[in-house]
């Protein structure tokens, strides 16, 4: 593991489109420097992205990453852009999301001599949503998307997002008689969410494991904004509620969306709630398979001698971009306890190293 590449990576600001050219020069000599053919791919938005070249041919496999990063946010014990090594773990913005797995992979494919054609992808505006055309652009056999954990998935869960504005009518609050409470209908509505979270997370299960906690991975369903009110003596005309439903593979999209809002016509009738309906996103679920992905877990099991059941993200991926035209399979040094997108992020050493194995041995040994 090449931990003084990783280093000189994440001094590199590279959140907000910051020194994007400084990170990319830095991608494509460590590349050249290991003999492999690094070409710079600016796309329609002006954002430089990198292809690095493994040898080797035969199927074309993508390892998706990316240089760009977050801001840095509050909280932080180290400086975010001078990266240190504590421990095996190494500090900074980006050291795990997603610097260490350009790094990784890039030590794991320059080390072989191919069975299948390996392409590290890294892609210049990730976080912000912005590299989804680039990613949308590009062809292969098999997708590897290295920007989650070291237990690999093969799907990822959907979103349906709702903004509910319940209605009501303003009054000074020394006449509530003559209003009607927006906030108390609204309030009713979360709760109605949250019982529908439970009932979900009961009985609308998939049939694969989650990435985390779940052993079959459910629906969830959270009432997360609740905007109402904008003083203390007047009684308020109308309150929104934000409802956020991650959707599974078997309970997608299409399926749970008629579902839930039924019931909540029902709640908001039985209970005299007036309200309007906006839909702001609406992401369905994804999975893969097929002789690609088995491949890629059984070099996995080889590797690590952990013998993993195929499972879905909690969030959605990258991977959505990639799914419609080819296999998937999600794998990388991301843990939840590195606090990517938090203060203090870091990665384990150990877990870079890991992914530079299991990434060589299946470019060596191919499809
Ligand atoms: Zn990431």
């Amino acid at each position: 593991m090449d931990v003084d590449l990783l280093k000189k990576l994440v001094s590199v600001d590279t959140s907000g489109g910051r020194n994007r050219e400084k990170a990319v020069e830095i991608i494509v000599k460590a590349s050249r420097e290991r003999g492999l053919e690094a070409e710079v791919v600016v796309d329609k938005k002006g954002i430089p992205n990198v292809l690095v070249y493994g040898r080797g041919s035969g199927k074309r496999v993508l390892f998706v990453t990316h240089y760009d990063v977050v801001p840095p946010g509050e909280g932080w014990t180290k400086d975010p852009f001078n990266p240190v090594l504590v421990d095996g773990k190494l500090y900074g913005r980006g050291a795990a999301d997603d610097k260490g797995a350009i790094v990784a992979v890039l030590e794991g494919i320059s080390k072989v001599e191919g069975n299948v054609e390996p392409v590290l992808v890294v892609a210049g505006a990730e976080e912000t949503g912005e590299s989804g055309d680039f990613m949308r652009s590009l062809e292969g056999d098999l997708a590897v998307i290295v920007d989650s954990g070291p237990t690999p998935t093969v799907g990822a869960s959907g979103v349906l997002k709702w903004t509910v504005i319940v209605k009501g009518k303003q009054a000074h609050s020394a006449y509530p008689f003559l209003g009607e409470n927006a906030l108390y209908g609204a309030s009713k509505v979360v709760s109605f969410v949250e019982e529908f979270g439970r009932f979900a997370e009961k009985f609308l299960r998939s049939k694969y494991r989650g990435a985390e906690h779940y052993e079959r991975l459910p629906v969830r369903a959270s009432a997360t904004v609740l905007h109402a009110g904008s003083a203390w003596n007047i009684i308020p005309s109308s309150a929104t509620v934000e409802i956020s439903i991650r959707t599974v593979p078997g309970w997608n999209n299409d399926v749970v969306e008629p579902l839930f809002l039924d019931l909540l016509d029902e709640f908001a009738r039985g209970n005299g709630i007036e309200y309007e309906l906006r839909k702001d996103i609406d992401m369905g679920t994804w999975v893969s398979g097929g002789k690609e992905v088995e491949r890629f877990l059984e070099v996995y099991r080889e590797v690590t001698g952990i013998h993993v059941e195929p499972a879905v993200e909690l969030g959605g991926t990258d991977g959505v971009h990639f799914a419609d035209r080819m296999p998937v399979v999600q794998f990388g040094p991301l843990r939840p306890e590195n606090n990517v997108h938090g203060p203090d992020e870091f990665v384990y050493l150990k877990d870079l190293e890991l992914v530079e194995r299991v990434v060589e041995r299946f470019v060596e040994e191919g499809l």
